[in-house]
Protein backbone atom coordinates (compact mmCIF):
# COMPACT_ATOMS: atom_id res chain seq x y z
CA UNK A 1 0.00 0.00 0.00
CA UNK A 2 0.84 3.33 -0.87
CA UNK A 3 2.64 5.43 1.97
CA UNK A 4 2.62 8.70 2.14
CA UNK A 5 6.03 10.47 3.16
CA UNK A 6 7.17 13.98 3.89
CA UNK A 7 8.66 16.29 1.63
CA UNK A 8 11.78 18.20 3.28
CA UNK A 9 14.50 20.23 2.03
CA UNK A 10 13.12 19.41 -1.60
CA UNK A 11 12.99 15.52 -1.52
CA UNK A 12 10.79 12.96 -0.13
CA UNK A 13 11.46 11.69 2.91
CA UNK A 14 9.89 8.37 4.34
CA UNK A 15 10.01 8.07 7.76
CA UNK A 16 7.21 5.61 8.50
CA UNK A 17 7.81 4.08 11.84
CA UNK A 18 4.56 5.11 12.97
CA UNK A 19 1.69 4.72 9.81
CA UNK A 20 -2.53 5.83 9.67
CA UNK A 21 -4.74 4.63 7.59
CA UNK A 22 -5.89 6.99 4.60
CA UNK A 23 -9.52 6.05 4.24
CA UNK A 24 -11.29 6.82 0.67
CA UNK A 25 -14.79 7.59 2.17
CA UNK A 26 -17.02 7.07 -0.34
CA UNK A 27 -15.78 3.52 -0.29
CA UNK A 28 -14.77 3.39 3.40
CA UNK A 29 -11.87 1.54 2.61
CA UNK A 30 -8.45 2.53 3.47
CA UNK A 31 -6.24 3.03 0.08
CA UNK A 32 -2.88 4.65 1.20
CA UNK A 33 -1.25 5.28 4.71
CA UNK A 34 0.25 8.17 5.79
CA UNK A 35 3.78 8.71 7.94
CA UNK A 36 3.38 10.13 11.33
CA UNK A 37 6.63 12.14 11.37
CA UNK A 38 8.89 11.47 14.55
CA UNK A 39 10.16 14.83 16.52
CA UNK A 40 13.47 14.29 14.51
CA UNK A 41 11.72 14.16 11.24
CA UNK A 42 9.61 17.04 11.74
CA UNK A 43 13.07 18.70 13.43
CA UNK A 44 14.65 17.80 10.39
CA UNK A 45 12.17 19.84 8.28
CA UNK A 46 12.42 23.09 10.54
CA UNK A 47 16.73 22.69 10.00
CA UNK A 48 15.74 22.69 6.05
CA UNK A 49 13.42 25.43 6.34
CA UNK A 50 16.25 27.54 8.48
CA UNK A 51 19.04 26.65 6.41
CA UNK A 52 17.01 28.18 2.91
CA UNK A 53 15.99 31.20 4.95
CA UNK A 54 19.24 33.71 4.48
CA UNK A 55 19.14 33.19 1.05
CA UNK A 56 15.33 33.03 0.34
CA UNK A 57 15.03 36.53 2.80
CA UNK A 58 17.50 38.26 0.74
CA UNK A 59 16.09 37.03 -2.93
CA UNK A 60 14.14 39.95 -4.16
CA UNK A 61 10.33 40.16 -4.14
CA UNK A 62 10.06 40.51 -7.81
CA UNK A 63 11.76 37.46 -7.95
CA UNK A 64 9.94 35.55 -5.37
CA UNK A 65 6.66 36.48 -7.48
CA UNK A 66 8.08 35.63 -10.17
CA UNK A 67 8.12 31.87 -9.06
CA UNK A 68 4.66 32.68 -7.90
CA UNK A 69 3.71 33.08 -11.45
CA UNK A 70 4.63 29.67 -12.55
CA UNK A 71 2.91 28.00 -9.30
CA UNK A 72 0.18 29.40 -10.41
CA UNK A 73 0.34 28.31 -13.84
CA UNK A 74 1.29 24.89 -12.86
CA UNK A 75 -1.46 24.51 -9.98
CA UNK A 76 -3.66 25.22 -13.13
CA UNK A 77 -2.09 23.03 -15.27
CA UNK A 78 -2.67 20.23 -12.88
CA UNK A 79 -6.08 21.22 -11.08
CA UNK A 80 -7.80 18.21 -12.35
CA UNK A 81 -4.82 15.76 -10.69
CA UNK A 82 -5.63 17.82 -7.31
CA UNK A 83 -9.14 17.63 -7.26
CA UNK A 84 -8.64 14.20 -7.74
CA UNK A 85 -7.28 13.76 -4.67
CA UNK A 86 -8.87 15.70 -2.88
CA UNK A 87 -12.37 14.01 -3.64
CA UNK A 88 -10.56 10.47 -3.41
CA UNK A 89 -9.40 11.45 0.52
CA UNK A 90 -11.76 14.04 1.62
CA UNK A 91 -15.10 13.01 -0.19
CA UNK A 92 -16.34 15.97 -1.49
CA UNK A 93 -17.47 16.03 -4.83
CA UNK A 94 -15.01 17.45 -7.99
CA UNK A 95 -16.71 20.09 -8.86
CA UNK A 96 -16.94 21.40 -5.12
CA UNK A 97 -12.87 20.33 -5.09
CA UNK A 98 -12.38 22.18 -7.99
CA UNK A 99 -13.65 25.00 -5.96
CA UNK A 100 -11.68 25.06 -3.12
CA UNK A 101 -8.80 24.74 -5.00
CA UNK A 102 -9.53 27.82 -7.26
CA UNK A 103 -9.89 29.77 -4.20
CA UNK A 104 -6.69 28.65 -2.91
CA UNK A 105 -5.17 29.43 -6.37
CA UNK A 106 -6.55 32.74 -6.25
CA UNK A 107 -4.73 33.64 -2.94
CA UNK A 108 -1.25 32.58 -4.49
CA UNK A 109 -2.32 35.29 -7.54
CA UNK A 110 -3.03 37.43 -4.73
CA UNK A 111 0.61 36.86 -3.71
CA UNK A 112 2.06 37.46 -6.92
CA UNK A 113 1.30 41.42 -6.36
CA UNK A 114 4.44 41.10 -3.05
CA UNK A 115 6.67 43.88 -4.24
CA UNK A 116 3.52 46.24 -4.04
CA UNK A 117 2.63 44.28 -0.55
CA UNK A 118 5.88 45.15 0.64
CA UNK A 119 6.88 48.59 -0.55
CA UNK A 120 6.71 49.61 3.23
CA UNK A 121 6.35 53.45 4.58
CA UNK A 122 8.24 56.49 3.63
CA UNK A 123 8.35 59.61 5.69
CA UNK A 124 10.76 62.43 4.19
CA UNK A 125 11.28 64.97 7.36
CA UNK A 126 9.98 63.65 9.45
CA UNK A 127 12.53 66.12 11.52
CA UNK A 128 14.67 68.36 10.46
CA UNK A 129 16.76 66.83 8.00
CA UNK A 130 15.19 63.85 8.91
CA UNK A 131 13.60 60.52 7.04
CA UNK A 132 11.63 58.13 8.62
CA UNK A 133 10.48 54.75 6.95
CA UNK A 134 8.90 51.15 8.11
CA UNK A 135 9.79 48.20 6.21
CA UNK A 136 7.91 45.04 6.74
CA UNK A 137 10.86 42.23 7.45
CA UNK A 138 9.84 38.27 7.21
CA UNK A 139 10.26 36.46 10.68
CA UNK A 140 11.84 33.48 9.81
CA UNK A 141 10.76 30.05 10.11
CA UNK A 142 6.75 29.76 10.34
CA UNK A 143 4.73 27.19 9.94
CA UNK A 144 0.78 26.23 9.40
CA UNK A 145 -1.29 23.26 10.63
CA UNK A 146 -4.35 22.47 8.82
CA UNK A 147 -7.94 20.77 8.90
CA UNK A 148 -9.34 18.14 6.74
CA UNK A 149 -12.70 19.41 5.29
CA UNK A 150 -10.11 22.49 2.67
CA UNK A 151 -7.13 19.95 2.13
CA UNK A 152 -5.88 22.28 -0.54
CA UNK A 153 -7.38 25.82 0.39
CA UNK A 154 -6.38 26.26 3.83
CA UNK A 155 -2.90 25.39 3.64
CA UNK A 156 -3.00 27.43 1.14
CA UNK A 157 -4.24 30.52 2.89
CA UNK A 158 -1.41 30.38 4.87
CA UNK A 159 2.14 29.01 2.83
CA UNK A 160 2.36 31.28 -0.64
CA UNK A 161 1.53 34.27 1.72
CA UNK A 162 3.80 33.64 4.22
CA UNK A 163 6.65 32.79 1.77
CA UNK A 164 6.09 35.24 -0.51
CA UNK A 165 6.91 37.74 2.34
CA UNK A 166 10.47 35.95 2.23
CA UNK A 167 9.47 33.26 5.28
CA UNK A 168 10.15 30.05 4.90
CA UNK A 169 7.90 27.15 5.75
CA UNK A 170 6.78 23.97 7.45
CA UNK A 171 3.50 22.33 6.88
CA UNK A 172 1.58 19.94 8.68
CA UNK A 173 -1.42 19.10 6.59
CA UNK A 174 -4.36 17.12 8.25
CA UNK A 175 -3.16 13.68 8.36
CA UNK A 176 -6.53 12.06 6.84
CA UNK A 177 -6.07 13.48 3.88
CA UNK A 178 -2.19 14.12 3.08
CA UNK A 179 -2.23 13.94 -0.38
CA UNK A 180 -3.18 16.84 -2.34
CA UNK A 181 -0.39 19.47 -0.15
CA UNK A 182 2.40 16.78 -1.17
CA UNK A 183 1.92 17.03 -4.87
CA UNK A 184 1.39 20.92 -4.32
CA UNK A 185 5.11 20.86 -3.09
CA UNK A 186 6.36 19.04 -5.62
CA UNK A 187 4.63 21.69 -8.06
CA UNK A 188 5.94 24.36 -5.65
CA UNK A 189 9.55 22.88 -6.61
CA UNK A 190 9.07 22.90 -10.27
CA UNK A 191 8.24 26.52 -10.39
CA UNK A 192 11.84 27.44 -9.26
CA UNK A 193 11.26 27.76 -5.58
CA UNK A 194 14.38 26.66 -3.88
CA UNK A 195 14.92 23.59 -2.00
CA UNK A 196 13.71 23.77 1.60
CA UNK A 197 11.94 26.79 1.98
CA UNK A 198 8.13 24.81 1.45
CA UNK A 199 8.48 21.54 3.51
CA UNK A 200 5.28 19.20 4.14
CA UNK A 201 5.80 17.11 7.23
CA UNK A 202 2.85 14.79 7.77
CA UNK A 203 1.60 13.38 11.39
CA UNK A 204 -0.49 13.85 14.44
CA UNK A 205 0.19 15.44 17.74
CA UNK A 206 3.73 14.41 18.10
CA UNK A 207 3.79 17.01 15.21
CA UNK A 208 2.50 19.53 15.69
CA UNK A 209 4.04 19.34 19.50
CA UNK A 210 7.43 19.30 18.14
CA UNK A 211 6.53 22.69 15.71
CA UNK A 212 4.87 24.53 18.93
CA UNK A 213 7.88 23.64 21.10
CA UNK A 214 10.80 24.74 18.79
CA UNK A 215 12.78 28.11 19.65
CA UNK A 216 13.41 28.51 15.50
CA UNK A 217 9.22 28.78 14.62
CA UNK A 218 8.68 32.10 14.45
CA UNK A 219 5.15 31.83 14.29
CA UNK A 220 2.02 29.36 13.43
CA UNK A 221 -0.97 29.78 11.81
CA UNK A 222 -3.76 26.91 12.59
CA UNK A 223 -6.74 26.38 11.29
CA UNK A 224 -8.96 23.09 12.47
CA UNK A 225 -11.76 22.80 16.01
CA UNK A 226 -12.11 25.53 18.66
CA UNK A 227 -10.63 23.29 21.51
CA UNK A 228 -7.19 22.51 19.51
CA UNK A 229 -6.96 26.33 18.50
CA UNK A 230 -7.03 27.31 21.94
CA UNK A 231 -4.59 24.80 22.88
CA UNK A 232 -2.14 25.99 19.74
CA UNK A 233 -2.85 29.86 20.57
CA UNK A 234 -1.61 29.12 24.73
CA UNK A 235 0.80 26.88 24.11
CA UNK A 236 2.54 29.05 21.07
CA UNK A 237 2.16 32.24 22.78
CA UNK A 238 3.48 30.99 25.96
CA UNK A 239 7.01 29.41 23.98
CA UNK A 240 7.00 33.35 22.72
CA UNK A 241 5.74 32.61 18.84
CA UNK A 242 3.74 34.74 16.88
CA UNK A 243 0.10 32.93 16.49
CA UNK A 244 -3.00 33.19 14.87
CA UNK A 245 -5.22 29.89 15.84
CA UNK A 246 -8.74 29.83 13.43
CA UNK A 247 -11.65 27.51 15.39
CA UNK A 248 -14.79 26.15 15.03
CA UNK A 249 -18.36 27.84 14.13
CA UNK A 250 -21.49 27.49 14.26
CA UNK A 251 -23.11 30.22 10.77
CA UNK A 252 -26.35 31.80 11.44
CA UNK A 253 -28.92 33.13 8.66
CA UNK A 254 -31.44 34.91 8.92
CA UNK A 255 -34.82 34.83 7.09
CA UNK A 256 -36.58 37.88 7.21
CA UNK A 257 -40.15 37.85 6.78
CA UNK A 258 -40.19 39.73 2.92
CA UNK A 259 -36.96 37.42 1.79
CA UNK A 260 -37.95 36.15 -1.59
CA UNK A 261 -39.00 31.98 -0.19
CA UNK A 262 -37.21 30.29 -3.20
CA UNK A 263 -33.92 32.24 -3.55
CA UNK A 264 -33.83 31.38 0.45
CA UNK A 265 -34.43 28.09 0.15
CA UNK A 266 -31.96 27.37 -2.76
CA UNK A 267 -28.71 28.97 -1.48
CA UNK A 268 -29.73 27.41 2.23
CA UNK A 269 -29.74 24.18 0.25
CA UNK A 270 -25.82 24.82 -1.11
CA UNK A 271 -24.75 26.17 2.09
CA UNK A 272 -26.24 23.72 4.67
CA UNK A 273 -25.63 20.79 2.31
CA UNK A 274 -22.74 21.25 0.28
CA UNK A 275 -19.38 19.53 1.09
CA UNK A 276 -21.74 17.23 3.54
CA UNK A 277 -21.88 20.43 5.94
CA UNK A 278 -18.40 20.08 6.63
CA UNK A 279 -17.05 23.50 6.20
CA UNK A 280 -16.60 26.17 8.49
CA UNK A 281 -18.68 28.74 6.51
CA UNK A 282 -21.82 26.35 6.28
CA UNK A 283 -24.73 27.47 7.66
CA UNK A 284 -25.86 25.07 10.40
CA UNK A 285 -29.07 27.70 12.06
CA UNK A 286 -31.76 29.01 10.03
CA UNK A 287 -33.12 31.33 12.17
CA UNK A 288 -36.80 32.30 10.71
CA UNK A 289 -38.28 35.69 11.93
CA UNK A 290 -41.92 34.67 12.25
CA UNK A 291 -43.85 31.87 12.00
CA UNK A 292 -45.02 32.04 8.36
CA UNK A 293 -41.65 32.64 7.19
CA UNK A 294 -41.00 29.72 9.28
CA UNK A 295 -43.18 27.54 7.94
CA UNK A 296 -42.75 28.23 4.70
CA UNK A 297 -39.41 28.11 4.21
CA UNK A 298 -39.26 24.28 6.08
CA UNK A 299 -42.23 23.50 2.99
CA UNK A 300 -39.96 24.33 0.25
CA UNK A 301 -36.63 22.75 2.06
CA UNK A 302 -38.81 20.06 2.40
CA UNK A 303 -39.32 19.68 -1.43
CA UNK A 304 -36.11 20.65 -2.18
CA UNK A 305 -34.45 17.51 0.27
CA UNK A 306 -36.21 15.34 -1.54
CA UNK A 307 -34.04 15.47 -4.72
CA UNK A 308 -30.86 15.95 -2.71
CA UNK A 309 -28.39 13.31 -4.66
CA UNK A 310 -25.65 12.27 -2.18
CA UNK A 311 -23.57 9.52 -3.35
CA UNK A 312 -19.57 9.60 -4.22
CA UNK A 313 -17.51 12.63 -5.38
CA UNK A 314 -16.66 11.35 -8.42
CA UNK A 315 -19.93 11.81 -9.99
CA UNK A 316 -20.61 15.40 -10.35
CA UNK A 317 -24.53 14.57 -10.70
CA UNK A 318 -24.18 14.29 -6.61
CA UNK A 319 -24.93 17.53 -4.82
CA UNK A 320 -22.81 15.82 -1.52
CA UNK A 321 -20.75 13.07 -0.77
CA UNK A 322 -19.44 11.12 2.42
CA UNK A 323 -18.42 12.21 5.30
CA UNK A 324 -14.45 12.15 6.48
CA UNK A 325 -14.42 9.18 8.66
CA UNK A 326 -16.88 6.56 10.29
CA UNK A 327 -16.54 7.99 13.71
CA UNK A 328 -16.82 11.39 12.70
CA UNK A 329 -20.30 9.56 10.84
CA UNK A 330 -20.88 8.19 13.52
CA UNK A 331 -20.78 11.36 16.02
CA UNK A 332 -23.18 13.48 13.34
CA UNK A 333 -25.81 10.67 13.76
CA UNK A 334 -25.40 10.92 17.33
CA UNK A 335 -26.24 14.61 17.29
CA UNK A 336 -29.09 14.04 15.06
CA UNK A 337 -30.30 11.30 17.86
CA UNK A 338 -29.75 13.71 20.52
CA UNK A 339 -31.81 16.60 18.58
CA UNK A 340 -34.76 14.09 18.52
CA UNK A 341 -34.27 13.25 22.52
CA UNK A 342 -34.16 16.91 23.41
CA UNK A 343 -37.51 17.69 21.29
CA UNK A 344 -36.68 19.33 18.19
CA UNK A 345 -39.13 18.11 15.33
CA UNK A 346 -36.72 15.67 12.47
CA UNK A 347 -38.73 17.03 9.80
CA UNK A 348 -36.03 14.98 7.38
CA UNK A 349 -34.15 12.29 8.48
CA UNK A 350 -30.70 10.89 6.24
CA UNK A 351 -29.87 8.53 9.22
CA UNK A 352 -30.99 5.32 7.39
CA UNK A 353 -29.50 6.51 3.98
CA UNK A 354 -27.83 3.75 1.61
CA UNK A 355 -25.70 4.67 -1.32
CA UNK A 356 -26.25 1.77 -3.71
CA UNK A 357 -23.19 -0.01 -4.22
CA UNK A 358 -21.61 2.14 -1.43
CA UNK A 359 -22.65 0.61 1.44
CA UNK A 360 -19.46 0.47 3.98
CA UNK A 361 -19.11 4.53 2.18
CA UNK A 362 -19.61 7.20 5.40
CA UNK A 363 -22.60 8.62 3.94
CA UNK A 364 -25.36 10.53 6.20
CA UNK A 365 -28.29 11.93 4.39
CA UNK A 366 -29.37 15.52 4.84
CA UNK A 367 -30.86 16.17 8.21
CA UNK A 368 -33.41 18.67 9.03
CA UNK A 369 -34.96 19.75 12.38
CA UNK A 370 -37.68 22.70 13.30
CA UNK A 371 -38.43 23.64 16.80
CA UNK A 372 -34.87 24.20 17.30
CA UNK A 373 -34.39 25.89 20.77
CA UNK A 374 -31.10 28.16 21.95
CA UNK A 375 -30.98 25.23 24.95
CA UNK A 376 -30.24 22.32 22.96
CA UNK A 377 -27.11 20.91 22.12
CA UNK A 378 -27.78 20.28 18.82
CA UNK A 379 -27.88 24.39 19.09
CA UNK A 380 -25.02 24.53 20.99
CA UNK A 381 -22.45 23.08 19.82
CA UNK A 382 -20.68 22.73 16.01
CA UNK A 383 -22.20 19.39 14.38
CA UNK A 384 -19.86 19.52 11.59
CA UNK A 385 -22.35 17.48 8.92
CA UNK A 386 -25.28 17.47 6.81
CA UNK A 387 -27.59 18.96 9.92
CA UNK A 388 -29.81 21.88 9.37
CA UNK A 389 -31.72 23.44 12.40
CA UNK A 390 -34.43 25.60 12.04
CA UNK A 391 -34.70 28.36 14.90
CA UNK A 392 -37.96 30.33 14.82
CA UNK A 393 -37.98 33.87 16.71
CA UNK A 394 -40.86 36.47 16.27
CA UNK A 395 -38.44 40.18 15.75
CA UNK A 396 -34.68 40.81 14.12
CA UNK A 397 -33.24 41.82 17.89
CA UNK A 398 -34.44 38.32 18.75
CA UNK A 399 -32.28 36.68 15.96
CA UNK A 400 -29.79 38.92 16.44
CA UNK A 401 -29.53 38.48 20.03
CA UNK A 402 -29.28 34.41 19.61
CA UNK A 403 -26.04 34.90 17.08
CA UNK A 404 -24.50 37.53 19.45
CA UNK A 405 -25.10 35.25 22.55
CA UNK A 406 -23.50 31.90 20.55
CA UNK A 407 -20.17 31.17 21.55
CA UNK A 408 -18.93 31.34 17.87
CA UNK A 409 -18.51 34.40 15.70
CA UNK A 410 -17.37 33.17 12.64
CA UNK A 411 -20.16 33.62 9.57
CA UNK A 412 -23.28 35.43 9.85
CA UNK A 413 -25.83 36.07 6.77
CA UNK A 414 -29.41 37.73 6.52
CA UNK A 415 -31.70 36.94 4.03
CA UNK A 416 -34.33 40.38 3.18
CA UNK A 417 -35.05 42.72 1.15
CA UNK A 418 -34.65 45.65 3.70
CA UNK A 419 -32.08 47.53 3.36
CA UNK A 420 -32.38 49.36 6.20
CA UNK A 421 -33.02 45.85 8.19
CA UNK A 422 -29.43 44.69 6.40
CA UNK A 423 -27.49 47.93 7.40
CA UNK A 424 -28.51 47.52 10.78
CA UNK A 425 -27.51 44.29 10.91
CA UNK A 426 -23.97 44.22 9.04
CA UNK A 427 -23.34 47.43 11.29
CA UNK A 428 -24.18 45.37 14.80
CA UNK A 429 -23.66 41.70 14.56
CA UNK A 430 -20.60 40.10 16.46
CA UNK A 431 -19.61 38.26 13.57
CA UNK A 432 -16.44 38.04 11.59
CA UNK A 433 -17.93 37.49 8.22
CA UNK A 434 -21.38 38.84 7.08
CA UNK A 435 -23.68 38.19 4.28
CA UNK A 436 -26.36 39.78 2.50
CA UNK A 437 -28.45 37.37 0.55
CA UNK A 438 -24.71 35.84 0.64
CA UNK A 439 -25.17 32.71 2.89
CA UNK A 440 -21.46 31.80 2.30
CA UNK A 441 -19.42 35.16 3.02
CA UNK A 442 -16.37 33.97 2.50
CA UNK A 443 -14.00 36.59 1.78
CA UNK A 444 -12.34 36.80 -1.65
CA UNK A 445 -8.55 36.43 -1.35
CA UNK A 446 -7.17 40.38 -1.42
CA UNK A 447 -9.38 40.71 2.07
CA UNK A 448 -8.85 38.66 4.69
CA UNK A 449 -10.61 35.72 6.61
CA UNK A 450 -11.19 35.53 10.29
CA UNK A 451 -14.07 35.05 12.56
CA UNK A 452 -15.14 36.74 16.33
CA UNK A 453 -15.25 35.46 19.48
CA UNK A 454 -13.78 31.76 19.83
CA UNK A 455 -13.78 31.02 16.49
CA UNK A 456 -10.42 33.14 16.42
CA UNK A 457 -7.48 33.38 18.80
CA UNK A 458 -5.12 35.82 17.71
CA UNK A 459 -5.49 39.51 16.16
CA UNK A 460 -4.67 39.50 12.65
CA UNK A 461 -6.76 37.36 9.60
CA UNK A 462 -5.99 34.57 7.36
CA UNK A 463 -4.49 35.55 3.77
CA UNK A 464 -5.37 39.14 2.22
CA UNK A 465 -3.46 42.22 3.38
CA UNK A 466 -3.95 40.72 7.61
CA UNK A 467 -1.45 37.55 6.20
CA UNK A 468 1.28 40.66 4.98
CA UNK A 469 1.24 42.09 8.26
CA UNK A 470 1.05 38.38 10.50
CA UNK A 471 4.39 37.16 7.96
CA UNK A 472 6.57 40.37 8.35
CA UNK A 473 7.84 42.40 11.32
CA UNK A 474 7.50 46.33 11.01
CA UNK A 475 11.09 47.84 11.44
CA UNK A 476 10.97 51.84 11.83
CA UNK A 477 14.29 53.42 10.60
CA UNK A 478 15.10 56.91 11.30
CA UNK A 479 17.70 58.45 9.47
CA UNK A 480 19.48 61.94 9.59
CA UNK A 481 22.89 62.54 7.49
CA UNK A 482 24.38 65.79 9.33
CA UNK A 483 25.99 67.95 7.13
CA UNK A 484 29.58 68.59 8.91
CA UNK A 485 29.39 71.12 12.02
CA UNK A 486 26.00 71.04 12.33
CA UNK A 487 25.14 70.29 15.79
CA UNK A 488 23.52 72.12 18.10
CA UNK A 489 25.07 71.06 21.07
CA UNK A 490 24.01 68.86 23.95
CA UNK A 491 20.24 68.28 24.98
CA UNK A 492 18.21 66.73 27.08
CA UNK A 493 14.85 67.94 26.26
CA UNK A 494 12.77 64.92 24.15
CA UNK A 495 13.34 65.73 20.57
CA UNK A 496 9.96 66.76 18.94
CA UNK A 497 9.31 69.08 15.87
CA UNK A 498 7.94 71.94 17.87
P1 LIG B 1 -8.89 19.30 14.23
O1 LIG B 1 -8.83 20.40 15.21
O2 LIG B 1 -9.21 17.93 14.70
O3 LIG B 1 -7.47 19.16 13.47
C1 LIG B 1 -6.82 20.27 12.91
C2 LIG B 1 -5.31 20.00 12.93
O4 LIG B 1 -4.88 19.87 14.28
C3 LIG B 1 -4.90 18.73 12.20
O5 LIG B 1 -3.73 18.99 11.46
C4 LIG B 1 -4.63 17.75 13.33
O6 LIG B 1 -3.62 16.82 13.03
C5 LIG B 1 -4.19 18.64 14.48
N1 LIG B 1 -4.59 18.11 15.79
C6 LIG B 1 -5.71 17.42 16.09
N2 LIG B 1 -5.74 17.10 17.39
C7 LIG B 1 -4.62 17.61 17.95
C8 LIG B 1 -4.08 17.62 19.26
N3 LIG B 1 -4.71 17.04 20.28
N4 LIG B 1 -2.91 18.25 19.47
C9 LIG B 1 -2.25 18.84 18.46
N5 LIG B 1 -2.72 18.86 17.18
C10 LIG B 1 -3.89 18.26 16.93
O7 LIG B 1 -9.89 19.76 13.08
P2 LIG B 1 -10.46 18.92 11.85
O8 LIG B 1 -11.43 17.90 12.34
O9 LIG B 1 -9.36 18.48 10.97
O10 LIG B 1 -11.25 20.06 11.06
C11 LIG B 1 -12.56 20.45 11.35
C12 LIG B 1 -12.60 21.65 12.25
O11 LIG B 1 -11.89 22.74 11.66
C13 LIG B 1 -14.01 22.19 12.47
O12 LIG B 1 -14.15 22.54 13.82
C14 LIG B 1 -14.07 23.41 11.58
O13 LIG B 1 -15.00 24.40 11.97
C15 LIG B 1 -12.69 23.92 11.70
N6 LIG B 1 -12.34 24.80 10.59
C16 LIG B 1 -12.29 26.13 10.84
C17 LIG B 1 -12.00 27.00 9.81
C18 LIG B 1 -11.94 28.48 10.06
O14 LIG B 1 -11.49 29.17 9.18
N7 LIG B 1 -12.33 28.99 11.20
C19 LIG B 1 -11.77 26.51 8.53
C20 LIG B 1 -11.82 25.12 8.31
C21 LIG B 1 -12.11 24.28 9.35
Amino acid sequence: MTIVGHFIGGKHVADAERTQDVFNPATGSPEKQVALASKQTVESAIAAAEAAYPAWRNTPPLKRARVMFKFKELLEKHADEIVALITAEHGKVSNDAMGEFQRGVEVVEYACGAPELLKGEHSKNAGPDIDCWSEFQPLGVVAGITPFNFPAMVPMWMYPMAIVCGNTFVLKPSERDPSASMRIAELFQEAGLPDGVFNVVNGDKVAVDTLLANKTVQAISFVGSTPIAEYIYSTATANGKRCQALGGAKNHAIVMPDADPDYVADNLMGAAYGSAGERCMAISVAVAVGDEAADTLIEKLKTRMADLKVGPGTDVSNDMGPLITSAHQQKVKGYVDLGVKEGATLVVDGRELEVEGHDKGFFLGGCLFDHVTAEMKIYQEEIFGPVLCVVRVETLQEAMQLIDDHEYGNGTCIFTRDGEAARYFTDNIKVGMVGVNVPLPVPVAYHSFGGWKRSLFGDLYAYGPDAVRFYTRRKTITQRWPSAGSSEGVRFAFPTNK
